[in-house]
């Protein structure tokens, strides 16, 4: 993953004054809350199954050792290749080697975030092959030169207004087509490049260890066409998306499409458990299968492990408040949102991307979606702690937060500290109901969106003390608790 130029605070400053993006935002986030919301709220044992979907995750992640020695096995008894990368670089070579050896000169692709993450388009494509998205959302991305800013809604930044003129532009459609004629123009683009293609490359939503399966996830049945039509099929697999059991990958695909997109499952679900056996009609002559680890191992040995238990729904960014108003560019990396500030520095380190942790206002909303409980609040606090011991916090902040520690640490110093900042907040100038609307220096960014609130006058050990000097029956009562 490559980090941006440019600062996080530039980048939210633009999209929060980008109009389109607004009003995309706008228009569609909430629909996601509300299908995950109203999909659990049907189903009665929504919550144990969360309960179960963390235990999962937990064991497996645990055991993940154990789990990619018995899926390597399993996959290869069913005729499947496997390959191991190291990081991004050995992924993308591995794919190209498997084009050069097959004489592949057409590809096509469903949606993959882990490709994204390896950046194999563009090394494809410098490789002289033609590559061709077939996801609805990746293909509108494809044919603008843009990227996708949401994990499982890859064009949620585009108002349909936008989508109207590109394929007005590239397809011939009407300024004014239908959501329906839109999706009809694609359809007849991409048919003649499935028909051609010489190889598939496709992620997987899970493989499965007992079987040696890759699992694939759609809506649009693209992903069938991507696994079953050309004679080679390559799934990029991140080493962590295990599900150990047929079993556990139940109740795994119930929490997913829950949580994506509030349905019960998705459309289509593709287990994937080798090429074509000489009885099928249909299905590639070789699947490969690439394990890849970048920046996984490393993410498991240390206190953000947990953020591997993430089976990529989507539910964080779509409560995340940070989120709904920037959208997914601002981010900068390939994952944006709550689980995306976390994951990126866990898996690339946290030097390029320590600014990322910050992009949160720890409300906790972002567990309270989560399929499978993960405490990202948690594991963000531990990376603002990393990225101010490592000196990479802004002098200010640094400086401020020392000083903050002292004072908090003496009783008597504090309390002074509390006093005078709320004398001196009481005399600055306010707006309405008494709220500050200019802060100086370095405070200054957080009245750029909002008032400052006053201090209150009186502590809230000052009042304790108080009420407990007035009324001696409640202070005994407190004492014998
Ligand atoms: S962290 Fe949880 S809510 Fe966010 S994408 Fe991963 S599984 Fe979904």
């Amino acid at each position: 993953m490559h980090p941006p130029a440019t600062t996080f605070n530039q980048r939210a400053r633009e999209a929060l004054q980008d109009d389109n993006l607004q009003l995309a935002l706008e228009r569609t986030m909430h629909h996601f809350v509300d299908g995950r919301l109203g999909a659990f709220a049907r189903l009665p044992h929504g919550e144990a199954l969360r309960d179960q979907g963390r235990i999962i995750r937990a064991n497996a992640i645990a055991r993940l050792d154990e789990h990619l020695e018995t899926f390597e096995r399993n996959a290869r008894a069913n005729g499947s290749v496997v390959h191991w990368a190291r990081d991004d670089a050995e992924a993308r070579a591995i794919v190209l080697q498997i084009a050069r050896e097959n004489g592949v000169q057409r590809i096509i692709k469903s949606k993959s975030m882990l490709s994204e993450e390896i950046e194999l388009n563009p090394a494809l494509e410098r490789g002289g092959l033609d590559v061709l998205e077939t996801d609805l959302g990746e293909y509108i991305v494809q044919l603008a030169h843009d990227h996708p800013s949401h994990i499982i809604a890859p064009v949620v930044h585009w108002p349909l207004e936008d989508v109207q003129a590109l394929f007005h532009e590239h397809l011939g459609t009407p300024m004014d087509a239908s959501i329906e004629e839109l999706t009809a123009a694609a359809r007849k683009a991409l048919r003649d490049g499935f028909l051609q293609a010489d190889m598939g490359v496709s992620g997987a939503n899970f493989y499965v260890a007992e079987t040696g399966s890759v699992v694939l996830v759609t809506n649009e049945g693209n992903g069938r066409f991507v696994t079953t039509t050309p004679r080679v099929h390559v799934a990029l697999v991140g080493i962590e998306r295990v599900a150990p059991t047929l079993q556990e990958l139940g109740t795994l695909l119930q929490l997913l499409a829950r949580s994506a997109t509030g349905q019960p499952l998705s459309v289509y679900t593709s287990i994937v458990t080798g090429p074509r056996r000489s009885q099928d009609e249909d299905g590639p002559d070789q699947v490969h299968i690439i394990l890849i680890d970048n920046g996984r191992t490393n993410a498991l040995a240390g206190e953000l492990a947990e953020s591997l238990y993430c089976i990529r729904c989507g539910a964080c960014l779509n409560v995340c408040p940070v989120y709904r108003r920037l959208g997914g560019h601002a981010y900068g990396s390939v994952y944006p949102g709550p689980i995306g500030i976390t994951v990126t520095p866990a898996l690339d380190g946290l030097f390029p991307w320590h600014e990322l942790p910050q992009a949160s206002t720890l409300c906790g909303a972002c567990t309270e979606a989560c399929p499978v409980r993960i405490d990202i609040p948690r594991m963000l606090l531990k990376l603002r702690a990393d990225t101010v011991d490592a000196g990479l916090a802004p002098a200010w902040l640094r400086q401020g937060l020392a000083f903050y520690a002292k004072a908090a640490s003496h009783p008597t110093l504090f309390q002074l500290g509390r006093k005078l900042a709320a004398t001196t907040l009481r005399l600055a100038p306010k707006s309405e109901g008494g709220w500050i609307k200019r802060m100086p220096g370095p405070l200054a960014a957080w009245t750029e969106s909002r008032a400052f609130p006053p201090l209150a006058a009186e502590s809230f050990s000052e009042r304790w003390r108080k009420r407990t000097q007035s009324d001696e029956t409640t202070v005994r009562r407190y004492r014998w608790k």
